[in-house]
């Protein structure tokens, strides 16, 4: 068993499209043991996508992330990094698989509808910018 951390995004917020969402990750198998809705401020979505901040869809990245409430998740099940990072597809929803969650919701590449942690590691930080252990609930 193994965590990874999970953003459902303003696109799908707004399109009131989160259920459809939670379907598919828990049809898949991983288990939601932590969620809230939230609004991220700008200070927040800056230094998540920290790693992006030279990019040059940088500023649009955090104008969009701050656009509407998102919901923030821990999913738990087997291998849950590689495993959530497949169900959501690829960044670039025209590349993506059938069955996946951003060939099925995601509008283009930035508005994507879901994050997913790259890594264990990413995973344990990430989860900790959102949640304390006592919000998280096998
Ligand atoms: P995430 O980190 O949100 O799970 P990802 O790992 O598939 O997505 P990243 O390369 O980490 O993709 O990019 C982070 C986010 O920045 C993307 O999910 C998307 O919302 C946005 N983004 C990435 N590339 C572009 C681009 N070329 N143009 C606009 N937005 C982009
Ligand atoms: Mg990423």
């Amino acid at each position: 068993m193994s965590r990874t951390f999970s953003i459902i995004k303003p696109d799908a917020t707004k399109r009131n499209i989160t259920g459809s969402i939670n379907k598919i990750i828990e049809d898949n198998h991983l288990v939601i043991v932590a969620q809230k809705r939230i609004k991220l401020s700008k200070d927040q979505a800056e230094g998540f996508y920290d790693i992006h901040k030279d990019k040059a869809f940088f500023a649009d990245l955090i104008d969009y992330m701050t656009s509407g409430p998102v919901i923030v998740q821990v999913l738990e099940g087997d291998n849950a990094v590689e495993k959530y990072r497949k169900i959501m597809g690829t960044t670039n929803p025209e590349n993506a698989d059938n069955g996946t969650i951003r060939k099925e919701y995601a509008l283009n590449i930035q508005e994507n509808s879901v994050h997913g942690s790259d890594s264990d590691t990413n995973a344990q930080i990430e989860i900790k910018y959102f949640f304390n252990e006592s919000e998280i609930h096998q």
